[in-house]
């Protein structure tokens, strides 16, 4: 028997790389004129390293001090953040403390206890600002806050990511994390460009003036870069489009993905770096985490489809 053609495009793309989870799918992936990019573990590979520690001055904390408290309340996670720090003090050979009441939220951060005290970890742009502190319990030192942010934004401008570590609600110290693009990011928006005739956007939670140089580098620029975002920040941009006629195809691999990945027409995660949420959340899984087999799936999905009608 000769298979519908459909099912041997899921075939198909299978041996590129492409676990699609149906046929439906498989259709719609063809039909997809916009697409929604992913920065941290999918335009990056997503194994970043921590290339700065920098604890602010008059914390007391040395650089091990301030990367092995970082470390353990990162333990827990599974952000590709995380791995850096966690990875960094273990080349150092430090101790990772036990730590309790580990939580976290995404595009932002995490915080967990250590011995006795709070620790948090995450993104400058929102641990910095205090008006999200509305009980105001910690005693926060101005020119120490003005100076941690500082130290972020300059590591910023050299292109890395900044996480800045609190103690007890006040800054105590910044790590700069820097992450490598995948070698076939830019010709896989290349290509992805020819197939929709428009360029993808990118969505991403990490800083601004991170995601503008990255997005430069991958041929993405201006007004198609969108950067500081919450999960469901992601998700109006993915709407907007949508309510504009657009079918979008979201690549994403983080947990902060998955709504956006729900809410698009087709939802692609990466298999190896993604988180298991966004494995499950998705309509088609990258397996071995190549970019370039998109566009081929897009492709095959529109022979196949000429061969339905
Ligand atoms: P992206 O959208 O690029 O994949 P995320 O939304 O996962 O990025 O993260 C956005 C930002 O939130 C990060 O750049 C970082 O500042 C902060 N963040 C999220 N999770 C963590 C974590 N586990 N540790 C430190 N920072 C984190
Ligand atoms: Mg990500």
């Amino acid at each position: 028997a000769t298979m519908p053609p459909l099912l041997s495009a899921i075939a198909n793309a299978g041996r590129h790389g492409v676990l699609v989870k149906s046929a439906v799918v498989m259709e719609r992936l063809g039909q997809v004129d916009a697409v929604a990019l992913d920065k941290t573990g999918t335009l990056t590979e997503g194994t970043p390293r921590v290339t700065d520690i920098r604890p602010v001055p008059g914390s007391g904390l040395t650089e091990d001090a301030l990367l092995a408290l970082a470390a353990a309340a990162e333990h827990p996670s599974e952000h590709p953040l995380a791995r850096a720090v966690v990875d960094a003090a273990r080349t150092r050979g430090l101790a990772i403390a036990d730590t309790r009441d580990f939580t976290s939220t995404p595009g932002v951060g995490v915080t967990a206890t250590v011995a006795d005290r709070t620790v948090t970890v995450g993104t400058p742009a929102r641990l910095l600002d205090h008006t999200e502190d509305p009980d105001h319990t910690a005693t926060i030192d101005a020119a120490k806050t003005a100076e941690t942010a500082k130290t972020a934004a300059d590591l910023e401008n050299g292109g890395r990511t900044a996480v800045v570590v609190l103690l007890d609600k006040a800054p105590v110290g910044v790590l700069g994390i820097a992450d490598r693009l995948r070698p076939d990011a830019a010709a896989t928006v290349a290509d992805l460009t020819c197939l929709t005739g428009s360029t993808p956007m990118l969505l991403t939670g990490d800083n601004p003036r991170a995601a503008a140089r990255l997005a430069a580098e991958v041929g993405i620029t201006g007004d198609e870069v969108h950067a500081g975002l919450l999960p469901q920040d992601k998700v109006e941009a993915v709407r907007r489009l949508e309510a504009r006629g657009r079918r979008t195809l979201v690549l994403g691999d983080g947990v902060n993905d998955a709504p956006a990945l729900a809410a698009a027409h087709t939802g692609i995660a990466m298999g190896r770096a993604g988180s298991d949420l966004a494995l499950e959340t998705a309509d088609a899984v990258i397996v071995r985490d190549e970019l370039a087999t998109v566009p081929k799936a897009i492709a095959l999905s529109r022979a196949a489809r000429r061969l339905v009608v």
